[in-house]
């Protein structure tokens, strides 16, 4: 049974997400009930949504007259028994499951038998916030994101006994509300929390190993992979208190599975205080006239006249191509898809270092170079060299790619490089979530192209990649590193070995 506009929603908890999410239903037609324990707040978070759109109907993205009649819409209440005739009440108060669970409590009381309790939670389980109500099939995760009238995601999270159609009615309501639903069983982190711990924890690893520095990782993740923000910006947008606090209640919530291990260099900038944009300083420096590190960009180079491409296989196609249509002269030859230049071979990083690779091929000229999400529209590539080739191995590679309008990064020879280890740990998470039924493969891909802001889904990109490259660069780091934390989850492999992809 689908929702019409006439039902009332009742929010509670007018804060960052209440507000928000009251604008949303708001935003859709239906009369909101907006409740808060503390008196004035839910006034103060009305204000806060007409102040936005007000900016909104400045340049002329909203008539005046929407935007007023969305406000009249909602009603600021001064108890929470005059949220009583609301059809769906959505909670966003603290972060607390006995504050919850009271909360729910009264509402059950208040409520209709057939309202729908919902939680914006982003952290406890449902199945716990439900636990001691008369009717916890009532009971279902509206998880949005923040800002909640912009972040298009809401994950429908299912607690143990949340009825099959409480979940189905709170999607179609989310999907009219012009968001994209995706649905989730309540594990921790739901989808997007817990897929998304590598893009950080990887970005952490190559810096805690002296890998790059944090703007050349940013930079790299960025212009080379072609997601929003780096990982140490994106860190001290949300805060490294906040980001820190996520990743321990993960690590903690999964038993302390090595995958989502806590970084120490992070802790040690919240030791400092260095919380992020709103302390003025975390990775970055905010302060007025701070010098901002640049990444590191290798200075222009003769450009390399004649391109082996030695196997037809992308991405060295694409690369050979690219470079004939900059004037290059592409030679083609025999291999399995790499590029020679001036007697170095240039190979896709396969997670292992160019070292060791140079060690297994005997050519000690080896030079690996990242994942791009689009080699043809990526501003950037990182490589690397391997030890036991001459110092000036990586001279024709960059500028073979400075040929071809890149900047290039040329980062320690570690395994797996920047965008690549990230892409396959995120990938392999993606597919943890998968096999352990907490999402389906497109919703998993949905939650992390619209909740994060992702280019790709990861599943997705690990199809373009194909899964045998995934799974080899996740052996390769595992056998590097000798940690639980690369193990391949059982789901991709058993794709792999049924020759399917993750979409299929
Ligand atoms: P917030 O601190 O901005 O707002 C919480 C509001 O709830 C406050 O106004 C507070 O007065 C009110 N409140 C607290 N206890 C109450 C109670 N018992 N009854 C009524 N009102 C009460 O917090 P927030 O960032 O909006 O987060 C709210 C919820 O949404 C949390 O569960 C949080 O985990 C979740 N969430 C937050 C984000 C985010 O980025 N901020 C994103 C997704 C989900």
């Amino acid at each position: 049974m689908s929702m019409s506009q006439d039902t009332v929603i009742g929010v509670v908890g007018a804060g960052t997400m209440g507000a928000g999410i009251a604008q949303v239903a708001a935003a859709a037609g239906h009369s909101v009930l907006l409740f808060d324990a503390v008196e004035g707040a839910a006034a103060a978070g009305l204000e806060r949504s007409a102040k936005g759109l007000s900016r909104l109907v400045e340049r002329g993205k909203m008539e005046a007259e929407v935007r007023d009649a969305l406000l009249a819409r909602v009603r600021p209440c001064g108890e929470l028994r005059e949220l009583a005739p609301a059809g769906v009440v959505i909670e966003a108060i603290v972060e607390q499951l006995e504050a919850k669970r009271e909360l729910f409590k009264q509402l059950e009381a208040l409520c209709g038998p057939d309202a729908i309790l919902a939680t914006n939670t982003s952290s406890i389980s449902v199945t716990s916030i439900g636990a001691q109500l008369g009717r916890p099939q009532r009971l279902v995760g509206m998880h949005f994101f923040n800002p909640a009238p912009v972040m298009r995601l809401v994950e429908i999270v299912s607690g143990l006994e949340t009825s099959p159609a409480v979940a189905e009615q709170a999607f179609a309501l989310a999907e009219a509300w012009g968001k994209v639903a995706v649905r989730a069983r309540s594990t921790p982190g739901f989808i997007v929390n817990r897929v998304a711990r590598p893009f950080y924890a990887e970005a952490l690893r190559i810096f805690e190993e002296g890998g790059a520095d944090i703007a050349t990782i940013d930079a790299v993740m960025r212009e080379s992979g072609g997601f929003r923000m780096g990982p140490f910006e994106l860190m001290d947008l949300i805060g490294n208190d906040i980001n820190y606090a996520v990743t321990c209640s993960v690590f903690d919530a999964y038993n302390q599975d090595p995958r989502f291990r806590p970084s120490l260099a992070q802790l040690e900038l919240l030791n400092a205080g260095r919380l992020g944009r709103k302390s003025g300083r975390g990775w970055y420096d905010y302060g007025a006239g701070a010098e901002q590190p640049e990444p590191r960009t290798a200075f222009p180079t003769p450009i390399p006249e004649l391109v082996g491409l030695c196997g037809r296989v992308e991405p060295a196609a694409t690369l050979a191509a690219m470079a004939r249509a900059a004037g290059i002269q592409v030679e083609e030859l025999p291999g399995n898809g790499y590029l020679e230049m001036a007697g170095v071979e240039l190979h896709l990083s396969d997670g292992r270092s160019a070292t060791e690779r140079a060690a297994a091929s005997g050519h000690a000229k080896t030079v690996v170079y990242d994942l791009a999400g689009d080699y043809r529209k990526a501003g950037r590539i990182a490589i690397a060299a391997a030890a036991q080739g001459p110092e000036h191995e990586v001279l024709p590679v960059c500028g073979f790619f400075q040929a071809l309008g890149k900047s290039v990064s040329v980062i320690d020879d570690i395994p797996g490089m920047i965008v690549l280890r990230t892409v396959a740990m995120l990938a392999n998470e993606a597919g943890d979530a998968v096999g352990q039924r907490v999402a389906s493969p497109a919703g998993v891909d949905q939650a992390m192209r619209f909740g994060v802001n992702y280019p790709k889904g990861p599943l997705a990109w690990a199809d373009e990649l194909g899964l045998e490259t995934v799974v080899t660069v996740l052996d390769h780091l595992a056998a590097h590193y000798g940690e639980d934390r690369y193990r391949v989850s059982s789901w991709l492999r058993r794709r792999l070995a049924a020759g399917r992809a993750c979409h299929d």
